[in-house]
């Protein structure tokens, strides 16, 4: 395989650039190896530099869902490029879109646009915050809620690939008030809860994302739901990766469980940037400008974004690929399965809809601990085998596969050849 202009951009890249990324698992570290520059994509397929064409299963770590360049969002968009790219003053596609979000997410009766997800996840602290007048927040090891201070303490992918715990120029005092529970270990919860009622809000992803995929069983996300009720406290469900990926809608009506507040993020914007938090009325009215919970956006709402979430979600809505995901899945952890059985390589795959991860582990894995005990050589020989085999995949363990509604018969043929190529190079030894 052809890297050399990948290799001289990334080299030029580090002069101005911070490890030449603007976000850090983009760096390849953990797969000890040099990124690739991307050029373009079409479909299920993206083209780096050196003219090499893979299957894209990253999809920008999850926001294109209908794979690249659907023609009704470019559509959408270049009109309104044409007509204008931001106004500092509402619009009516705003409304339309928190319609569309509103009417899919049943607790939802209000939302707020933002820039990301952890602009989203982020306000939605401050008003829990707000809205219980207490302090403490609770999150679970492994998952991942941006890049804020108080959420940046065992936050899964990007920092347990960096191996750093948290991060250097989080003060103590901006973390002193997050409280750490174990993902399915309602115990652990249950323990904070009694030992502090200063607790606002529990932050969860209803399916984790960012440890790997992870996924809640039912009495543990169910007892959740009643406890944090039971004594008080807002349950934050954050679904900036799962909104609209299992299901249109959310993780949580597939788990059967409602938010105090929902947080959406990368597919609710089309490929732009986008996030949002949404309540029932009396929650999100304390929000400024009708409440006292300041939270404000230069480009909050910004047209283009909008017209691009617009028509990412009715194209969903059209497309209704949730059946397809999921048999597609199925068919890869068969795959993947099977693979690593005629190999001799232990392998767990866990997967919800349209994400989907092996683990180089012959555990189960339930939790960031047990998701930590998973063989990342193996991982990383596997990754690199993909890569020569024409499929892109995130380059961390960590990080979850994603299926977008293009896939073809013959995508998939591709991906499960390339899946039994690659896992032939986990036993080998590298010589140099
Ligand atoms: C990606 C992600 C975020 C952060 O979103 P950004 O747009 O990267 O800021 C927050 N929470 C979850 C669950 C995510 O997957």
């Amino acid at each position: 395989m052809n890297n050399t202009k990948s290799k001289e951009l990334f080299n030029e890249g580090q002069k101005h650039l911070v490890g030449a990324v603007n976000s850090p698992v983009r760096a390849f570290n953990s797969v000890g190896g040099k990124p690739l520059f991307m050029q373009r994509a079409e479909g299920s397929k993206i083209y780096d530099v050196d003219g090499n064409e893979y299957i894209d299963m990253v999809l920008s770590y999850g926001p294109m869902i209908l794979g690249h360049g659907n023609e009704k969002v470019i559509e959408a968009v270049q009109k309104q490029v044409c007509t204008g790219f931001t106004f500092g003053a509402s619009t009516e596609d705003e409304i339309t879109l928190a319609g569309m979000v509103c009417d899919t997410f049943p607790g939802m009766d209000k939302v707020r646009f933002v820039n990301s997800g952890t602009e989203a996840v982020l306000s939605a602290i401050r008003l829990a915050r707000a809205y219980t007048g207490k302090n403490h927040i609770l999150k679970f090891a492994g998952c991942y809620h941006g890049h804020s201070d108080a959420l940046l303490v065992a936050a899964g992918s990007g920092l347990a690939t960096l191996s750093i715990p948290g991060s250097a120029g989080v003060p103590k005092e901006a973390v002193q008030n997050t409280l750490i529970a174990e993902y399915n270990d309602i115990d652990s919860v249950k323990k904070h809860i009694e030992e502090c009622d200063d607790i606002a809000a529990v932050f969860i992803e209803p399916i984790a994302g960012n440890m790997g995929v992870v996924k809640p069983t039912d009495e543990f996300i169910k007892e959740l739901r009643t406890i944090t009720k039971a004594a008080g406290i807002l349950l934050v469900i954050d679904e900036v990766m799962t909104g609209f990926r299992s299901k249109f809608g959310g993780a949580q009506e597939l788990l059967g469980i409602e938010a105090d507040i929902t947080c959406l993020g990368k597919v609710v914007g089309g490929g732009f940037p986008v996030g949002a938090y949404g309540a029932r009325n009396e929650i999100m009215e304390m929000v400024s400008p009708l409440g006292a919970m300041y939270q404000a956006g230069t480009l909050s709402g910004n047209p283009v974004a909008m017209a691009a979430g617009i028509s990412t979600l009715s194209e969903l809505k059209t497309q209704n690929p949730y059946d397809k995901f999921n048999a597609q899945a199925a068919t890869i952890e068969k795959a993947l399965l099977a693979a690593a059985s005629a190999n001799g390589i232990e392998l767990t795959v866990n997967r919800f809809g349209s994400m989907i991860n092996p683990f180089f582990t012959s555990k189960t894995v339930t939790n960031f601990e047990e998701a930590q005990e998973c063989n990342t050589e193996q991982f990383t020989k596997f990754f690199w085998g993909l890569i020569e085999n024409g499929i892109y995949i995130p380059p961390s363990q960590f990080e979850a596969w994603f299926l977008c509604s293009v896939l073809s018969e013959e995508d998939m043929s591709k991906i499960i050849n390339a899946i039994n190529n690659a896992m032939k190079k986990v036993n080998e030894t590298v010589t140099a």
